[in-house]
């Protein structure tokens, strides 16, 4: 009696040390994009997200429009930073310094194509390996963003992580709202020009 026990109810430890790098994602279909007024967000000839912190005009519409919220917005003048994947050292031929720099291997760069071919290996390693929570987070182009460009291996389900489960372009009703205010606004227009026959049908009298 009195002991904490060191199990949690389905069996694992209670501490675990679950590492992940909370960077922009890249996204295949990425929100961020739709709504910045100013270019300052722009998709670069590797297929990365990149902002221009110089030409951002702090508006901030950025922020919430990314489903994993990594963008950081500065509280002075509300400009934006966040992970480019090194634009300046790939235009320049190298690895992003993360992937350079982790003595691990843990972050790995490549063609899209062979990182998802090594990442599904990893994950049938640790099956069978008796790591059943194992899993790919962001890997596959049928999710609601289109795939990630950076994706994870998760060791557990993605909120444990902080991550969104089901993540969705934030913008993807946008067209759907545009054509009802489109239809909105002829329909008050037609009701206008209703009124204002109708008020000349009366005025004679
Ligand atoms: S993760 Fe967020 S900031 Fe990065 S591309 Fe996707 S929507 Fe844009
Ligand atoms: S805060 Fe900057 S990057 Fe974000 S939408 Fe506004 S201008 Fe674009």
């Amino acid at each position: 009696a009195g002991e904490i026990s060191p199990l949690s109810p389905d069996g694992r430890t209670e501490l675990r040390w679950l590492m992940a790098s909370d960077v922009c994602k890249h996204c295949t279909h990425a929100a961020c994009l739709d709504v910045c007024p100013t270019g300052s967000l722009f998709r670069t000839e590797f297929g990365t997200v990149v902002v221009q912190e110089d030409i951002c005009n702090g508006c901030g519409y950025c922020v919430p429009a990314c489903p994993y919220g990594v963008i950081d917005q500065r509280k002075d003048d509300g400009r934006v930073w966040k992970c480019t994947l090194c634009y300046d050292r790939l235009g320049a031929g190298m690895e992003p310094a993360c992937a350079k720099a982790c003595p691990t291997d843990s972050i790995q760069f490549g063609p899209l194509d062979e990182l998802r071919e090594r990442a599904r290996g990893r994950v049938a390693q640790l099956h069978a390996a008796g790591v059943t929570d194992a899993r790919l987070y962001g890997e596959s182009p049928d999710d609601g963003v289109g795939g990630d460009g950076a994706f994870f291996l998760l060791l557990d389900e993605p909120e444990v992580y902080g991550l969104p489960p089901d993540p969705v372009v934030t913008t993807r009703d946008l067209p759907d709202m545009w054509r009802h205010a489109a239809l909105a606004a002829v329909t008050l227009m037609g009701l206008a020009v209703g009124g204002f026959a109708g008020g000349r049908v009366r005025r004679p009298r």
